[in-house]
């Protein structure tokens, strides 16, 4: 097995990944199945005590403060789930960038047989890094505004339903959707926000390791996926200037003059959200011979040859 930093560094980068697709598809899945299944239970409830001919009545509901207690426990458990979601999250985030600034220190110094080693990460650090406002709004605020639409949706599902004299059914069925909308939206947040960060411990990894003398050449990797902007893939294998900065020279004119310090980090919503670009250093004496593809290191392919392999999206 090859032991070298260009190597190493992709197997950072597929360990970070991975990292990631297990918390967003797992944790987060899970917690919004949890929540789902109280709320149904709850409306089973009220259903089976209160319908009448198959049908849960606006009328019947507003008796003796019914339908404002079912719609508190639904809001409390609603509230529970944001609360469960948010924290996963974030703690995912600064996983994500400890992970990535110690096992891309680990691919540098032992990948290049350099005898130095990286320092501890300031706790403090990490967390200023993950509640950063990229977007304008720190994950905390992105969070609770999707809770917010959650919750007025699902009450507006249970009194519409009540009001139009629905059965149970319909009203569990439409909750589910809300609910789906809801999970596709946290899953976006974790995600992009989880992939930024592990960008930003990256990045003071090889600030770090800059700063001790090792010359290294930062480097746009694009996804290598169909899901990847037409953008991105004009990106990849784009080297940052010596400032660090990468310059987007593509074809879209949306996008032309803007820099950024690496995947995430435009500042933008157009060229950050869902973005699983990665950046990585060519460190002086190794040339670039991998690749993370489809989930294993292999032989370095830029992105058009990829496309021309495995692409499906036809233009
Ligand atoms: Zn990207």
């Amino acid at each position: 097995m090859p032991y070298n930093t260009d190597y190493l560094q992709k197997q950072a980068d597929r360990y970070v990944e991975q990292l990631i697709n297990k918390t967003v598809n797992g944790q987060i899945v899970t917690a919004y199945k949890s929540s789902l299944a109280v709320i149904k239970k709850e409306m089973a409830v009220i259903a089976e005590k209160y319908e009448v001919n198959g049908v849960l009545t606006y009328a019947e509901m507003t008796k003796y403060n019914r339908l404002n207690s079912t719609l508190n426990t639904v809001i409390e458990e609603l509230k529970n789930l944001n609360r469960t979601v948010r924290k996963e999250s974030i703690a995912l985030a600064g996983v994500a960038y400890e992970e990535s600034f110690f096992r891309y220190g680990y691919a540098i110094a032992r990948g290049s047989n350099l005898n130095i080693s990286f320092g501890l990460v300031n706790p403090y650090t990490i967390k200023a890094a993950v509640n950063l406002p990229f977007s304008g709004l720190t994950m905390t605020q992105l969070f609770e505004r999707a809770s917010q639409e959650t919750i007025w949706k699902t009450q507006q599902a249970i009194t519409q339903g009540l009001i139009q004299g629905t059965s149970y059914g319909k009203i569990a069925r439409e909750i589910k959707d809300v609910l789906g909308t809801s999970l596709k939206r946290a899953m976006l947040i974790a995600r992009t926000e989880a992939s930024r960060a592990a960008t930003q411990g990256q990045l003071a990894l090889y600030e770090e390791a800059e700063s001790d003398g090792i010359e290294m050449t930062r480097i746009w990797s694009a996804a290598l996926d169909d899901r990847t902007r037409d953008a991105h893939g004009e990106m990849d294998g784009k080297h940052a200037d010596k400032d660090g900065l990468f310059h987007y020279e593509g074809s879209d004119p949306a996008f032309s003059g803007m820099t950024t310090e690496g995947p995430g980090l435009w500042g933008d919503a157009a060229m950050d959200i869902n973005c699983r670009c990665r950046v990585y250093a060519e460190v002086a004496g190794y040339p670039t011979k991998y690749r993370r593809v489809n989930g294993t290191v292999q032989d370095y392919m830029d992105y058009p040859e990829w496309y021309e392999k495995y692409g499906k999206k036809k233009k």
